[in-house]
């Protein structure tokens, strides 16, 4: 039985869980200053505006860091479960499990892209892969 929390859908991130769901990575972006932001939220930290849109990101980056978790352990992953923190091309960071790459070879401003996967209650979430895989 996993302990993973069900997500938590908001007016304010419902878009972005969306796009997530049909295969895309949407970044928001203040329609006043144009300044991108990660995670979804009402107002800019730039600016205060509520005006925003959406940026579709190329799912390109670079990882930043990482960390390997060996516990607690939750059945709803597979350990060691390397987590990483991608810088995207467009400037903002995400969070994600990273699958498919030897967790030995993981370094700091290796090339990753965002590809998407099944989680514990059916949810599609952002996973990080060695680019050129599938989506
Ligand atoms: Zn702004």
């Amino acid at each position: 039985m996993t302990a993973v929390p069900r997500l938590t859908i908001t007016q304010d991130n419902q878009f972005w869980f969306d796009a997530v769901r049909e295969g895309r990575l949407e970044i928001q972006q203040c329609s006043n200053c144009g300044t991108l932001r990660h995670p979804p939220g009402p107002a800019c930290p730039a600016c205060r505006s509520f005006e925003w849109k959406t940026v579709e990101s190329s799912r390109r980056g670079t990882l930043h860091s990482w960390t390997i978790i060996h516990h607690p352990q939750d059945p709803a992953f597979e350990y060691p479960l390397a987590v990483g923190l991608i810088d995207l091309d467009e400037g903002i960071r995400i969070v994600a499990d990273i699958a498919g790459v030897d967790h030995d070879t993981l370094e700091i401003g290796m090339e990753l892209e965002v590809g998407f996967s099944e989680h514990a209650h059916g949810e599609i979430l952002p996973q990080l892969r060695k680019p050129g895989g599938d989506a």
